[in-house]
């Protein structure tokens, strides 16, 4: 069995932070530090900070998908969904008769970020956006949300959360085509 000469642990220790100190300037996978706000992270799809409201067409306030039906606002545990539903219906970007919110707005300086209002909402209505940039010293005009604030294109949704926005388009797709395909047989004469 071989004696480790004295200071033999040193000189390894030594040597291992030289090691990483070099590494640390040369190795691409190392890199960690980033050169803010010049340079950013990219985010990880599944990062999420506030909710936003996804509008479908040109028009955004024809094409929210929120019918106002106020589950995520009943639902939201520390309660800062506030909405208020228009008293008629009106023409969606489709053309279709709905409801829709009159006042919807977002309190995010009490907003956990838990996402609770995208799981019960049954319309895709509104999802986790990802925009952290939102230091302000104007709480009520910048850390209230608005509804034209929060309304937000299909697209946008599809390039910040890819694969979840594709999963809901295709299903919200499909039961379109079998609401379309049940109306059809509804209307065939027998
Ligand atoms: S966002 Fe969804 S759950 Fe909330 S009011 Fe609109 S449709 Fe209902
Ligand atoms: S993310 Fe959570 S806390 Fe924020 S609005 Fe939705 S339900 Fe409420």
């Amino acid at each position: 069995m071989s004696v480790p000469l004295p200071g033999q642990g040193i000189v390894k220790g030594l040597v291992e932070t030289a090691r990483n100190f070099v590494g640390s300037y040369v190795e691409k996978d190392r890199l960690v530090t980033v050169q803010y706000p010049e340079e950013r992270v990219p985010q990880a799809e599944a990062s999420r900070n506030f909710p936003f409201l996804v509008y479908d067409g040109d028009d955004w306030q024809k094409g929210l998908r929120c019918v106002a039906c106020q589950i995520c606002e009943k639902e939201c545990p520390p309660q800062c969904i506030y909405i208020v539903k228009d008293t008629a219906r009106k023409p969606d970007h489709t053309g279709k008769l709905q409801f829709q919110p009159r006042l919807f707005e977002i309190d995010t300086s009490v907003c956990m970020s838990c996402q609770v209002c995208v799981e019960v909402c049954p319309f895709d209505a509104i999802k986790m956006d990802v925009e952290y940039e939102l230091s302000t010293s104007d709480r009520f005009n910048s850390l209230l949300l608005r509804k034209a604030q929060l309304a937000k294109p299909n697209q946008y949704f599809h390039k910040i959360h890819p694969a979840e926005a594709a999963e809901v388009d295709a299903r919200l797709g499909a039961d379109k085509a079998k609401a379309e395909a049940k109306a059809a047989a509804a209307t065939r004469p027998a």
